[in-house]
């Protein structure tokens, strides 16, 4: 091996097209003479504290395989390394450039408080052992700290943001990272010596492996096992595809269709790209090129409010790291408006919570959603905003109960975007919703699920309940009272009342 070889860490960038440090290690390696090899970590203790859930970790193993796939045909091969936490990844890394005569280390940032402390630790040690490394932004369409206001501030609303954002990208240009041609040394048996795993083939072998599965957990395992690979094929090809197809087919009707979660077998017309994204087998640059390609395209066809809105979905992505990233402690549990969040009188009722994550509290659309989650591990943006606002306002429940248990089921599970969900709905974050504005559920299943079609296909109970009883609260409540054989709960409060407490509860933190 050459005493010039790069290592290539892939985290959460799990590609090879557009991804700014890969390009970046390859061309080195070419201008060099070099050879390049990959590692790539799995971290079972450290995903557990990070409550990653049972579907991401299962694509993030599949698209794994399939990225020592598409490496291969570059030449290159893949280490997979697995190690608890990460301490003993740092220390791993380290010890890994000296046994492969490694001179340059090739890494994406990631942004997370102890993840960028790790990442420093590694640069001071790799200097002292002659080891350069390079490291790169590419996780966001425009990185965090890019876009600030005119005192040079961080943006603490969305819309000002956003057209800097947009005014930033049309100034500056966007462009996509080249793909790597073949490396002219081959590093793939070397990197198969170099595993110190096997078991990372299925979600269910590398669990059994690393961590000790609950009977609680075996059953999702086998649930995972089962459709993951249906829902979420892996496969960079799979997840451009994806992209593809929701720019063709339905991106024309974004700004509505995004409101309507009964589309599209009940998981909602949006791109569903958002689990590719949260484990970087998609470049967000890609979307958002390719949708600007498509308005160029289409200006003047009537699709331009739909195209623009669906960008902007990807410029609350990149807020949010922005949020995180200026405001360090709220990876540490901390809320954006801290004073509030810490005079709200939270509840932890056990039974409340309960009932809302197993889709049993007696509101369908609540219920309809949450089932959903449980057996999918998607969520529809707006169910998200009408189950988290339900926990949080109308059960008064400590948002990061919510948004701990959303990064234990969704497929998507990022922090950045969670937390800031969650603290948005909670009227704690940024963009604060006044405390006062509490979605009603049933109003909002009126509105976007009117035939209750996705309401009865998640809670089969209702099946055969009129639509027009199931979105109006006391007309269910008095068909269940005359109907006791339908299993569904009736409301111990109506919403009408616990919104009120809610709002009396923040009334008196001012
Ligand atoms: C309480 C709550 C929790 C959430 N948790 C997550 C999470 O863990 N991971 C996650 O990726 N998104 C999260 N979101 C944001 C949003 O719900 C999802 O990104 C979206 O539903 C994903 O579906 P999609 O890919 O079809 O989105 P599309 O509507 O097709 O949007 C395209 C992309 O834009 C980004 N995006 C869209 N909406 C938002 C948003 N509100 N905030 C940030 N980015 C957005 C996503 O990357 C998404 O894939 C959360 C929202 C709420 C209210």
């Amino acid at each position: 091996m050459s005493s010039k070889t790069n290592l290539m860490w892939f985290r959460q960038d799990l590609r090879t097209f557009d991804n700014t440090a890969f390009a970046a290690c390859c061309e080195h390696a070419r201008q060099n003479h070099a050879g390049v090899i990959a590692v790539v970590y799995l971290t079972p203790k450290q995903w557990q504290s990070h409550r990653k859930s049972l579907w991401q970790i299962d694509l993030i193993l599949r698209q794994i395989r399939a990225l020592e796939q598409s490496l291969s045909q570059l030449n290159i091969g893949i280490i997979v390394r697995v190690v608890d936490d990460f301490a003993l990844q740092a220390t791993d890394v380290l010890e890994l450039c000296q046994q492969l005569s490694i001179s340059h280390l090739f890494a994406n940032l990631e942004y997370p408080v102890n993840e960028l402390a790790r990442d420093q630790y590694i640069a001071q040690q790799a200097q002292s052992l002659g080891i350069v490394t390079q490291w790169f932004d590419d996780s966001q369409v425009v990185a965090p700290q890019r876009i600030v206001t005119d005192k040079g501030m961080p943006y603490k609303v969305f819309t000002p943001f956003y057209k800097r954002w947009l005014a930033m990208i049309e100034t500056a240009g966007l462009t996509l990272s080249p793909t790597p041609a073949a490396m002219a040394i081959n590093t793939t048996q070397l990197a198969k010596d170099s595993r110190n795993t096997n078991d990372y083939i299925t979600i269910d072998a590398f669990y059994r492996a690393y961590l000790t599965p609950t009977a609680a957990l075996e059953k999702q395992l086998n649930h995972v096992g089962k459709l993951a690979q249906l829902l979420y094929p892996a496969d960079e090809a799979a997840a451009q595809s994806r992209l593809d197809d929701f720019l063709k087919k339905h991106i024309a009707d974004y700004n509505i269709a995004r409101d309507v979660p009964a589309l599209n077998n009940h998981l909602g017309a949006t791109s569903r790209l958002s689990p590719y994204l949260a484990i970087g087998m998609l470049s967000p640059r890609l979307c958002y090129l390719k949708a600007r390609q498509k308005l160029n395209s289409q200006q003047g066809l009537g699709s331009e409010k739909d195209i623009m809105r669906w960008i902007s979905e990807l410029a609350w992505r990149d807020f949010y790291y922005d949020v995180m990233v200026n405001r360090p402690d709220i990876v540490k549990g901390k809320a954006f408006l801290t004073p509030l969040d810490e005079s709200v009188a939270w509840r932890y009722d056990l039974a409340d919570f309960e009932s809302w994550y197993q889709g049993k509290t007696g509101v369908p659309l609540v219920d309809a959603a949450m089932r959903c989650l449980n057996s999918t591990g998607f969520m529809h943006n707006r169910l998200r905003m009408v189950v988290a606002m339900y926990l949080s306002k109308n059960l008064l429940i400590d948002w990061r109960w919510g948004e701990a248990y959303f990064m234990q089921h969704l497929v998507d599970g990022d922090f950045a975007s969670n937390n800031g969900g969650w603290q948005w709905s909670a009227s704690v974050g940024t963009d604060a919703q006044p405390y006062f504005r509490v979605m009603n559920p049933f109003s909002q299943a009126a509105t976007h699920d009117p035939d209750a079609s996705y309401i009865q296909y998640w809670v089969p109970e209702l099946a055969t309940v009129p639509a027009n009883i199931i979105n109006n609260e006391q007309k269910l409540q008095t068909y269940l009272t005359q109907h006791p054989h339908i299993a569904y709960p009736t409301l111990a409060t109506p919403t009408k009342i616990s919104r009120a407490m809610a709002i009396d509860a923040f009334k008196k933190t001012s």
